[in-house]
């Protein structure tokens, strides 16, 4: 995205990306803009041109520091927008390179591509598990196994996986 605020801008030429906004979002959007957006007293509204599509988008506004919520809660309430917020994180998620570890679900490791390089943002190799000597892993499982095979502990097998470690949907995750 290049030119990211633009505070002269012409509702009518605006462009609402639905992915971010929801899906038939565009009349109710324009909608509220036209009938509520008064620049004099509310925030500027941010937009942006993103790259290999025509027209100029609409972000949001700027309403940091101010005592409006951000334009998507605004036009349509923070359940709304917190839904929409949660898509548009795992539609990003789902882009990441490389695959989602099976043994902790939460990690993810690039698999190895013959005569592939690797790419700086691509995440680490895998490793293999100790449980079945065959499945790739996270590293960091890689290292859980390998310690609790140290401990003497037994290796939770594959058919047992996903472990429950994910530690970012307030499970708790476990030590690794
Ligand atoms: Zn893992």
């Amino acid at each position: 995205m290049e030119e990211p605020y633009t505070s002269n801008v012409r509702l009518d030429d605006l462009q609402v990306d639905e992915a971010f906004w929801g899906p038939g979002s565009t009349p109710i959007v324009k909608t509220w803009l036209k009938d509520n957006y008064n620049p004099s007293v509310m925030p500027t509204l941010a937009t942006a041109t993103i790259k290999g599509r025509e027209g100029l988008w609409l972000l949001g506004w700027r309403n940091e520091g101010t005592e409006y919520h951000s334009l998507l809660e605004t036009i349509f309430n923070r359940e709304y927008a917190q839904v929409q917020l949660d898509q548009v994180e795992a539609v990003a998620r789902d882009q990441k390179p490389g695959v989602v570890c099976p043994r902790c679900a939460f990690n993810r490791f690039m698999p190895y591509v013959p005569g592939q390089a690797r790419q700086p943002n691509d995440p680490a190799p895998p490793a293999l598990s100790r449980a079945d000597n065959k499945t790739h892993i996270c590293s960091e499982c890689g290292t859980d196994e390998a310690m609790m095979d140290m401990r003497g502990e037994p290796l939770p097998e594959p058919d047992e996986w996903p472990l429950i470690l994910p530690g970012s949907f307030g499970q708790g995750r476990r030590q690794l």
